[in-house]
């Protein structure tokens, strides 16, 4: 059987998923008919403490949605440069909001609050306006690092000094706030918007949420609209989040065990280099020493163990619920024979 660590979108649904999908109520989400979407809607507010939410079909249209509805064309988005929103979203920002992006150069993906008072441009016409911080928590790029939520509340501080809006790209916040013993409501007290993937370590198959307070998630109905992504009779695929929240959520703590049991198998080898510190369900790892990225995926491949190189001398392994122990136990046992 295949192992896949590629990444954790391709996580399938489990058969009661499955079976919570067949059973769901449905009706036409546009008119705002549909039970199991507005259930999964206000489930996810309630959970953050926000005072409403967007069911998005993608994490990338709830960012974009997100930025969208917190800017004008021609302001500035400050970020780190390896934020999702930045490089990975098809130039989402430019396309879609006619804004421009100020990239930071953090630490593993994460910026500080200094940086981001240096960052914001002063009320001269030369300059655009900056109006929007985005910040990624856990950062993929960042191999799943973690904020410290005081960074996040320093960066808040400056926002509300500068009247800049707070945005969380919090594709991964659950294993963020799995790995620290957060609670979600601190995340939607201090941000004006949180988009969250049910499609990653979560496990469903599709879909995003957009939190956000009344006034600000009507627009954000509107644009999705607008962007092609209201659905109809959605509520199957919500059924799958509403499940994913119900049960897939403390056990990111296993994929986080599982990830620094493979790394520490890593680090005994003489071909591994330096690897980032694993602190949630991702390892990004250098290869060394006669090895590459590409023959180490190569040499894995054949045990059906499927990663991926993202540099000519780096690879990434991305550990969720389809990894079972036994599975891990698997790549171990190859890894210490190599
Ligand atoms: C996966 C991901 C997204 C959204 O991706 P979609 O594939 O569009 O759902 C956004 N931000 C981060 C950090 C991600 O990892």
């Amino acid at each position: 059987m295949t192992i896949e660590l590629r990444s954790d979108t391709f996580t399938k649904p489990c058969e009661h998923m499955l079976a919570a999908m067949h059973k769901a109520q449905v009706g036409d989400d546009v008119f705002g008919e549909d039970p199991t979407v507005n259930q999964l809607e206000s489930m996810s507010a309630t959970l953050f403490g926000t005072k409403a939410a967007l069911f998005c079909p993608s994490g990338t249209m709830s960012n974009q949605i997100a930025i969208k509805c917190h800017t004008q064309p021609g302001e500035e988005i400050i970020c780190d440069q390896l934020s999702h929103v930045y490089i990975y979203e098809g130039g989402g920002i430019a396309f879609n909001s006619n804004c421009q992006v100020k990239p930071i150069e953090g630490n593993r993906g994460r910026i500080h609050a200094a940086q981001v008072e240096a960052a914001i441009n002063p009320d001269d016409i030369h300059k655009p306006i900056s109006s929007l911080v985005a910040v990624e928590n856990t950062s993929n790029r960042g191999g799943g690092s973690c904020y410290q939520f005081e960074e996040l509340q320093a960066i808040k501080a400056v926002c509300l000094q500068n009247d800049l809006k707070f945005h969380l790209d919090g594709a991964r916040v659950w294993n963020a706030i799995i790995a620290n013993g957060e609670n979600p409501k601190q995340y939607g007290e201090l941000f004006d918007s949180i988009s969250i993937c049910l499609s990653k370590g979560l496990g469903a198959p599709i879909g995003s949420v957009l939190l956000g307070d009344v006034d600000y998630i009507k627009k954000a109905r509107r644009l999705r609209k607008v962007f092609g992504g209201g659905m109809r009779q959605a509520g199957y695929l919500a059924a799958a989040g509403i499940y994913a929240l119900e049960n897939n959520i403390s056990r990111l703590e296993i994929d986080h065990q599982h990830a620094k049991m493979v790394g520490n198998a890593l680090l005994k080898k003489s071909f591994v280099g330096k690897i980032a510190p694993i602190e949630t369900n991702i390892i990004i790892a250098e290869i060394i020493n006669n090895h590459t990225a590409a023959t180490f995926v190569d040499h894995l491949k054949k045990y059906q163990i499927l990663c991926i190189p993202i540099s000519a001398s780096q690879v990434r392994m991305v550990f969720h619920l389809d990894v079972s122990a036994s599975m891990v136990e698997t790549i171990i046992t190859v890894i210490a024979e190599m």
